[in-house]
């Protein structure tokens, strides 16, 4: 079988990439620039690269850039979009790419008869941001849907991108007819296939990196392997359908300090909280629907384990972490 991941290069999409290969499949890959080896040597280097695996080049916001790599495909993972949290222009550099960029994908599938199914990486931040309270009690599922004003509100622009994108990619696959399957993860860590450092492994680098506090925040956690697979499965289990949020647990940064603590004791890592509120509560995630994609999530403990060993490994961690 054949089928196309966006964003090739990305730390989600390379290991989407890697198992995919490893299945027997043939992947058609799209990446921004072919030529820049960090962006390809890694993917290049992957067993079963020489064989089946095919780079495309693809711009999100360029109409029908992805009509190559989509076409013959029986499947696609579109994983494409921008994950910063530093930006300028939200419209430009987050929203555009996020919203048009999907409907510029979906519209390439549409084209292309051969596309059976869509796995769509959405985002826990599409899912948990609708100003319902968030409680430890409180258990978050796949029926919840964030609401745009309330990312506006506290210029989330990232979530907002996302929760945006996903609900345009619905009402198109609704109205063209076609199958679509979402994979929400929260935060996504474990080791780095690529060389480049991704948004949410540097999450837990800045702890490491001289760090004075940690944020005041609470996040799901999940492993990037976990991610992976649920995609895979998402595309090959024919029942699969609507939304699947992963998350193994959520966890205050104060907890993740903890957990690097025991972990690397000689650790230099903040013991202060970045304000003086209360902590920022966690809550559940349902691992119901999740379950049915056949994932047994990978404790955090050694998600975070094996982001620091590979964080370690490619130089992410300076000497001033004292590990
Ligand atoms: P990366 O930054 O590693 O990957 C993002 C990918 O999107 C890169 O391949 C990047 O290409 C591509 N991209 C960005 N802008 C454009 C554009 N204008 N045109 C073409 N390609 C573009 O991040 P992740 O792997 O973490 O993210 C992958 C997906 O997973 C995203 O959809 C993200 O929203 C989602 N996600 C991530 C989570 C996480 O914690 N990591 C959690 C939940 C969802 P290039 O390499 O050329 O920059």
């Amino acid at each position: 079988k054949t089928v196309c991941v966006t964003g090739g290069s990305g730390f989600i999409a390379s290991w989407i990439v890697k198992f995919l290969l490893q299945r027997g499949y043939t992947v058609k890959a799209s990446v921004r620039d072919p030529n820049n080896p960090k962006k390809t040597d890694h993917l290049l280097k992957l067993d079963g690269a020489k064989e089946r695996l095919h780079l495309f080049k693809a711009e999100l916001l360029e109409d029908g850039s992805f009509d190559a790599a989509i076409d013959g495909c029986d499947g696609v993972f579109h994983t494409a979009s921008p994950f910063y949290h530093a930006v300028n222009d939200p419209q430009a550099e987050l929203i555009d790419p996020a919203v048009k960029g999907t409907l510029n994908v979906l519209g390439s599938c549409s084209k292309a008869s051969s596309v059976k199914r869509v796995v769509l990486t959405s985002s826990i931040a599409a899912v948990a941001y609708n100003g319902k309270p968030r409680t430890p009690e409180v258990v978050v599922d796949d029926t919840w849907f964030s609401d745009p004003d309330v990312c506006k509100a506290s210029k989330m622009w990232y979530v907002l991108s996302k929760t945006l994108a996903e609900d345009a990619a619905w009402k198109f696959a609704k109205e063209k007819g076609f199958d679509m399957v979402t994979i929400n993860p929260a935060m996504v860590i474990g080791p780095l296939l690529q060389p480049v450092l991704n948004t949410s492994a540097e999450a837990i680098a800045n702890l490491l990196n001289g760090a004075q506090t940690y944020p005041n925040a609470s996040f799901g956690w999940v492993n990037v392997k976990d991610v992976a697979n649920a995609h895979i499965q998402a595309f090959e289990i024919p029942s699969a359908n609507g939304r699947y949020c992963l998350v193994e647990r959520v966890a205050h940064f104060s907890q993740v300090v903890e957990i690097l603590r025991k972990l690397y004791p000689s650790a230099q890592l903040p013991d202060k909280c970045a304000d003086d509120k209360p902590f920022v509560p966690i809550y559940q995630v349902s691992k119901e629907k999740a379950k049915s994609l056949g994932i047994d999530y990978i404790p955090i403990e050694e998600s975070i384990k094996e982001t620091v060993e590979s964080l370690k490994e490619k130089n992410f961690i300076g000497a001033s972490s004292n590990m």
